[in-house]
């Protein structure tokens, strides 16, 4: 079995939204097809990956560096011992050839579109969900039957004041999310924590309300806004400062004793590890939030998850960024605490299968092999798409 050829694609997944930071009118991502002479149910064996939301799409390194080192291997360097399936941390060593250690940029992006696409082969050549093989070789054997998922959201809509966040907030309620998201920080503090009132009326209680900065605050401002929202006692307060600024957000967590969760912008086993060293974060009380389709995939996020039980952390304090499929099957077959849900937003991309229903903030994973981007029609069709050129 070998890889015959790996396609990819650039394709938009605009979104009418903005947090504290940016907009997302420019955002694409990359789609990977990664096509092999096997065959499965008499159609041919392809892989399907891409990356999260958030960060661009990264055709220049997977064209020009990764795609190219992937097919130049020998057939039998990319597959496991027994020659049987594809091997992903194999094919990450071929990727991460001649690529000097540090300032990942954004190759863990590209990295990780692949990794999805190669994990997807792996569970189509098993014929099981993505969630069981993870369990069976690096979990507890047997996937969580269901994910806990909370609805992120809750943006600013200049004209029209709260009841529009009310609005949208009580949506994802109504869709069965017992927890939601909201953003803060694109406002004065006091038009915030009116923001954060409103939503407090509607999700019941303060406990199933999460918010976030997007890394919008100085360390001052940061504190001010800790210090602020600490009678309320939210579910969580997200990425109070810059990504990097580990020493503020230890100043954040001294002065607060809101959980806080952070992660979605570091990249890497090295960053991770940085945030856990110096970001005075508490494994009893806080979340982490790395995002495996971000940051080279699930391989590194394995090495981050080793470094992270060593450290103290169980595997239930993570909550992956991105509201995709494969942080789904992650948290399940790892036992992780839960995965980000964008309802509606970041299409075709975002959210899980078609048939996924939310039940008291939960979502079930179908028995179909691999990452399921079949059970998710407009999705599929993308991939469809790019086989067919
Ligand atoms: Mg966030």
């Amino acid at each position: 079995m070998k890889i015959v050829e790996i396609r990819d694609a650039v394709v938009p997944i605009r979104s009418e939204i903005r947090n504290a930071v940016i907009d997302f009118s420019e955002m694409t991502v990359s789609a990977v097809a990664v096509v092999t002479d096997g065959v499965r149910d008499g159609e041919p064996l392809v892989g399907f990956g891409f990356n999260s939301n958030g960060r661009y799409a990264q055709q220049g390194i997977l064209r020009e560096r990764m795609i190219p080192r992937l097919l130049a291997a020998e057939p039998a360097e990319l597959l496991d011992a027994e020659g049987e399936n594809f091997d992903p941390h194999a094919a990450w060593r071929v990727m991460m050839r001649n690529e000097k250690p540090g300032g990942h940029g954004e190759r863990s992006v590209a990295a990780a579109c692949l990794d999805m696409a190669l994990w997807d082969l792996v569970g189509k050549v098993e014929g099981k969900p993505l969630c069981r093989v993870f369990a069976e070789r690096y979990g507890s054997g047997e996937p969580d039957s269901e994910v806990f998922v909370y609805g992120a959201g809750g943006y600013y809509y200049p004209d029209r004041g709260t009841a529009a966040l009310k609005d949208e907030l009580r949506g994802y309620r109504d869709r069965g999310y017992s927890t939601v998201k909201m953003k803060i920080g694109g406002a004065s503090l006091d038009e915030d924590l009116r923001r954060v009132e409103a939503a407090i009326e509607v999700v019941g209680q303060a406990g199933s309300l999460a918010v976030d900065a997007n890394a919008r605050f100085d360390r001052d401002r940061a504190v001010e806004y800790a210090r602020a929202l600490e009678p309320y006692g939210l579910f969580w307060y997200e990425e109070p400062v810059g990504p990097l600024d580990f020493d503020g957000l230890a100043a954040v967590s001294r002065t607060t004793t809101t959980p806080l969760a952070t992660g979605e912008n570091l990249f890497s086993l090295p960053d991770a590890r940085n945030l856990i060293r110096y970001g005075g974060l508490d494994p009893e009380r806080d979340w982490l939030q790395f995002d495996p389709a971000l940051s080279y995939g699930l391989v590194e996020y394995l090495r981050i998850l080793e470094m992270l039980e060593r450290e103290g952390w169980s595997p239930r304090r993570c909550v992956p960024h991105g509201g995709h499929q494969m942080a789904l099957h992650i948290a399940a077959g790892m036992g992780l605490g839960g995965s980000e849900s964008y309802p509606e937003v970041f299409q075709p991309f975002g959210g899980f299968h078609d048939s996924a229903e939310v039940e008291d903030g939960r979502v079930r994973i179908p028995d179909v092999p691999g990452l399921g981007i079949e059970e998710k029609a407009e999705l599929h069709a993308v991939f469809r798409e790019l086989l067919d050129r």
